[in-house]
């Protein structure tokens, strides 16, 4: 049995007619990172908040650890699920001070047990020293380390994280997502984080969950995810795409599009009639003998890369988009090369 199972959890909000979360199964193994990702209003946030019990499905299950916590007929509150929650706010005392902050969880320890252990959750986010201060007096980053060390102080069975980098700015953003990643490692927990942001979801976790309109679309591990998408949605929400409609030939090879024929790198399983191929801008390249003919029509000076936009020759639909592809940044490339 997995650590976490979610069997066909279904939400429906009184005043929509659609739900916000659809027949969701998902099994989490013990230790495993896990990202929700979509874009806003997919049901993400109703996800977590079901786990977490502050939400109750209309349909479903939920397993934490062995345990029935949520059912049709029982439900487990949520201090008694053993879960740690980092709230998008962080939702930090401003009264109390770090410590006070991070040994609040802990209500059940004896005072001596509780100062001990937030001490030691203090050390693992790399916060010591700073037990005396309060929040007002901590950096965005640091404060986020310390919603993480008071959701992280009780040895919950799982950590949820609700948007946790959405208010950091960019450099910050990425130290926080190698930060948090290390000391949930460290701390050998299993954690659900939702964002709505590809470069999050995939910098964090072991495997990705992508969902859309309250529905599961694809469950992969990032790189599985970015070269083989289930869907034309997941596709283009997981990095940016060309997506080309096409014709498979007989010998499930080569596909008809409006550009031409294009091989593809492995023959297909089986016979479809119209199909979408989603071809990476990376996996491109400008060179003067290759199969497709061209104009750059745009260039946009990536840092490291350049976004060329390239209408092809035997495009004759100039309402479609070009295609985008990715060139090195020495390539000398100018508006107009064919
Ligand atoms: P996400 O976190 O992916 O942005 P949410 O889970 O917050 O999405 O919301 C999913 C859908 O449910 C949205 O359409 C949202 O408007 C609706 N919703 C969320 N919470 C409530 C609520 N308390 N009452 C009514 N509708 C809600
Ligand atoms: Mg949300």
């Amino acid at each position: 049995m997995s650590f976490i199972q979610l069997n066909n959890l279904t939400k429906y909000f009184h005043d929509s007619s659609n739900p916000a979360v659809t027949a969701l199964n998902l099994d989490i193994q013990k230790g495993e990172i896990i990202s929700l990702l979509g874009p806003s209003g997919c049901g993400k946030t109703t996800t977590l908040r079901m786990i977490a019990g502050f939400e109750h499905p209309n349909k479903g299950e939920i397993h934490i650890d062995g345990k029935e916590v949520f059912s049709e007929t029982h439900s487990l509150p949520p201090e008694k699920r053993g879960i740690g929650m980092v709230f998008q706010d962080y939702a930090l005392f401003p009264h109390m001070t770090i410590l006070k902050n991070v040994m609040f969880g802990l209500n059940k320890w004896s005072a001596r047990q509780k100062k001990q252990r937030a001490k030691e959750v203090l050390e693992l986010v790399g916060l010591e020293g700073y037990e005396k201060r309060y929040p007002t007096q901590l950096s965005g980053g640091q404060q986020q380390r310390v919603a993480l060390a008071r959701a992280l102080a009780p040895n919950p069975h799982v950590v949820l994280m609700d948007e946790p980098f959405s208010n950091l700015d960019a450099g910050l953003r990425e130290k926080m997502r190698f930060d948090v990643t290390n000391i949930l490692r460290k701390a050998n927990t299993t954690a659900i984080i939702v964002t709505h942001d590809q470069k999050d979801a995939f910098a964090v976790s072991d495997r990705v969950v992508v969902m859309k309109d309250g529905v599961i679309q694809q469950i992969a591990a990032p790189k599985e995810m970015y070269r083989c998408p289930k869907n034309c949605f997941v596709a283009q929400f997981v990095g940016k795409t060309n997506l080309l409609t096409g014709r498979m030939d007989d010998d499930l090879m080569n596909i008809h599009t409006h550009i031409g024929k294009v091989t593809l790198p492995e023959q297909w399983q089986e016979r479809l009639e119209t199909v979408k191929l989603s071809i990476r801008p990376e996996g491109c390249h400008l060179t003067d003998q290759g199969a497709f003919c061209g104009e750059v029509v745009r260039v946009t000076y990536g840092g490291e890369y350049q976004e060329l936009y390239v209408r092809l020759h035997n495009e004759p639909n100039l309402s479609k988009e070009p295609m985008l592809i990715y060139a090195p940044i020495d390539q000398d490339v100018e508006i107009g090369t064919i």
